[in-house]
């Protein structure tokens, strides 16, 4: 049997990096773990293939080879899956489904052959006997949520790592919160799974053994959801890190509860993470009580997003504005908290109903669902009737926009994260590759739009923060993704 594993093309996001890729010289940010750990479960007869649609494209040679074609993906990718499967099924390819997209899409099923619902540990004996007796069903949905110490190492044979930013690492899935936008916890659940320590440093070793060094991204959407495992966990990655003489820099994501914990964050900082993203949404208190999002209540939060920085963590934070509660003066409030927390890549957002979420579910019943979404919330067209007028709505983010991601705006967050940052001691050099250094200078010095912001900037860097110039770069080349993201959108009338 001949698997062709597919991973379809980011659409150009925040998220994607594909403006800050090439001056790194990657091709993508991280290789498709979904389907490398699906290839782990097939069985040793079965020849795969992985074509990563981010490094290559899809060829005609590829469905020629294959017996059955299996994609993955979000919410986002949905065009170009639909796209894939429908260039799959012309050519008479049987097709198989699965990824967090199936719980968003509901027109999969007069696209692919075979729609995989959840989780795949254990539906993946009776799939792949079925395939092999050239009978599979329509749809497999998983009974439950399957324990992790089941899921085993991904095949990595099947890329190349040199392509990629950064390698990941799935550690738990599930998220004790119950924020009402979400659709993790509609997924995965609200307690958390994790893998054991053993089962994570298999995957370092995997990593080390294929000489990766570098940035390793543990995925998950909570990495604090169990923060006792975290902990025992973190005890162990600090160890291996120190005994392999850090050969990794970690980042994640968390929630904003971290800020709480100083035993946690210290051992974060002595386990070599370097950067978290946390969903920080707004700074108004009635709208992240409509959100049910209780974690970020109560609290001041430009005080837990310092608190984080000063232990050698970069913060990355989402924001969103279109909530019911969200006042008139939302936008001057959410520029206004970004800048004064100094966080550099704020990924802001126009709220989104997802399928299958709580919040897509309230929507309905109140009649304002416009459509299922397109899964990115750059995109200025709701899916849902807010109560605010839309069109003050649009123009208000896209007024956050341009504001946060003016050069000197940009910048002058990343000079006051500098200061308040302190920098851990063996921080791997992201930033080592001098060609790389070379094509910011030429890319964002010589031909950006804004040299003479990047050059004020990379002065003062060199001047004033030579420890962490590393980080100060690497934020430069992200800040031109975004600020050239930034530009699309606020031209795309
Ligand atoms: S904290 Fe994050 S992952 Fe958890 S429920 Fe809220 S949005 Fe979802």
């Amino acid at each position: 049997m001949n698997v062709l594993l597919v991973y379809p093309e980011f659409p150009d996001t925040y998220w994607s990096f594909k403006h800050a890729l090439p001056i790194e010289g990657k091709k993508s940010a991280y290789p498709p773990l979904g389907l490398l750990t699906i290839a782990a479960m097939m069985p040793a007869h079965w020849n795969k293939r992985l074509v990563d649609t981010n490094i290559r494209p899809l060829t005609d040679a590829d469905l020629k080879w294959a017996d059955v074609a299996m994609l993955s993906g979000m919410i986002v990718h949905k065009q170009e899956l639909l796209h894939i499967l429908d260039r799959c099924r012309a050519r008479g390819l049987q097709t198989v489904i699965g990824g967090p997209v199936t719980n968003s899409v509901s027109e999969l099923p007069q696209h692919a052959d075979t729609v995989v619902y959840g989780e795949a540990e254990d539906l993946m004996p009776e799939l792949i006997d079925n395939l092999e007796h050239g009978k599979p069903k329509p749809s497999y949905k998983a009974a439950e949520l399957p324990g992790l110490d089941k899921t085993p190492l991904p095949d990595l044979s099947l890329i190349h790592t040199k392509y990629y930013s950064a390698m990941p690492i799935q550690y738990s899935r599930g998220c004790p919160f119950n924020c009402e936008f979400c659709d993790i916890i509609e997924i995965y659940g609200r307690k958390p799974r994790t893998k054991t320590p053993g089962q994570v440093i298999a995957e370092l070793d995997q990593l080390y053994d294929l000489k990766w060094r570098g940035s390793v991204f543990i995925v998950d959407d909570n990495f604090i959801g169990n923060k006792r495992k975290a902990k025992e966990l973190l005890a162990v990655l600090a160890d291996w890190n120190r005994r392999h003489r850090r050969p990794f820099g970690f980042f994640t994501e968390a929630s904003v509860n971290l800020a709480d914990d100083a035993e946690l964050l210290e051992m974060m900082k002595d386990a070599n993470f370097t950067r978290v993203f946390m969903g920080i949404e707004t700074p108004v208190e009635e709208s992240l009580k409509e959100a049910h999002k209780m974690q970020n209540t109560r609290k001041n939060l430009v005080e837990s997003v310092r608190r984080i920085q000063s232990y050698g963590l970069e913060v990355m934070a989402g924001f969103i504005v279109g909530f019911d509660n969200d006042p008139e003066d939302i936008f001057d409030r959410q520029v206004q908290f970004i800048q004064e927390s100094a966080i550099p890549l704020a990924m802001v957002g126009i709220l989104l109903a997802l399928p299958g979420t709580q919040l897509f579910r309230r929507l309905m019943k109140e009649g304002r669902i416009l459509d299922e979404g397109h899964g990115d919330n750059m995109d200025l067209r709701l899916n849902f009737i807010p109560k605010m007028n839309a069109q003050k709505l649009i123009d208000g983010y896209r007024d956050i926009l341009r504001r946060i991601y003016t050069p000197d705006a940009y910048y002058e967050r990343v000079l006051r994260f500098l200061e308040r940052y302190k920098s851990p001691n063996h921080r791997p050099r992201v930033f080592s590759d001098y060609i790389a250094l070379a094509r910011s200078f030429i890319k964002q010095g010589v031909f950006g739009e804004s040299r003479t912001s990047y050059w004020k900037f990379v002065m003062k860097a060199a001047l004033h923060y030579r420890k962490t110039f590393d980080t100060a770069m690497t934020l430069a080349v992200m800040g031109y993704h975004f600020q050239t993201l930034t530009r699309m959108v606020l031209d795309s009338e």
